[in-house]
């Protein structure tokens, strides 16, 4: 088991905007780029462009907090489309009642509720992990895939690292090598089913 995110998000944009539109690249950096419910890097979206803007708290029924920056969450299409206006406690207190709601993704406590287990899939811990988990659908394939690419993204820079500045033992660097082509052959792999998803 591994914890579900690397860094917890928070929310330091400080300006007033009368549209929520116009938090877009505060929430961006805020959020390291990644959507604050299923952590996938929004570079696999396209960017800024093809992530949304969620409203923690429905704006309907919960207008007056439609323009609060506290109150919005970077997210991809996938997440904010399966928790749309879904809240329900229907009053603003809570965000959980009897086991069922939302975590904000800025509080620490959320990653108490959902597990990333070392093949990439993500699993509930508790019965609002597993709200979360069924509402904003994180069981889908698209999120293992994308995880697990992203390993191997890292693993290759790595590697590559490693070779540019290897001056060993001239088998150790054949090895070396040959690792490097495997983990090719297994990140395109991954990368190639996850775009089939996008279709
Ligand atoms: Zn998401």
């Amino acid at each position: 088991m591994l914890p579900f995110r690397n860094a917890i998000p928070i929310r330091t944009c400080t300006k007033i905007y009368a549209r929520y539109t116009s938090y877009k690249t505060y929430l961006q950096q805020d959020f390291n780029r990644r959507c604050g419910y299923c952590d996938d890097r929004d570079i696999i979206c396209g960017g800024a462009r093809g992530f949304h803007i969620d409203h923690f708290r429905p704006q309907k029924p919960f207008v007056h907090l439609e323009n609060n920056y506290n109150n919005l969450v970077y997210a991809c299409p996938y997440c904010n489309g399966g928790k749309s206006n879904d809240w329900p406690s229907g009053v603003e207190e809570y965000s959980v009642l009897d086991g069922k709601g939302y975590i904000d993704p800025c509080d620490t406590d959320f990653d108490n509720h959902l597990e990333r287990h070392d093949d990439g899939k993500i699993r509930p811990k508790t019965d609002v992990g597993n709200y979360m988990f069924k509402q904003l659908k994180l069981g889908l394939r698209r999120h293992e895939l994308a995880w697990k690419y992203e390993q191997l993204e890292n693993i290759l820079h790595m590697l590559i690292h490693e070779l540019k500045n290897f001056s060993g033992d001239p088998s150790i660097e054949q090895q070396l090598k040959d690792h490097k082509s495997k983990l090719i052959d297994e990140y395109l792999r991954y990368k190639c089913e996850f775009e089939e998803t996008l279709q």
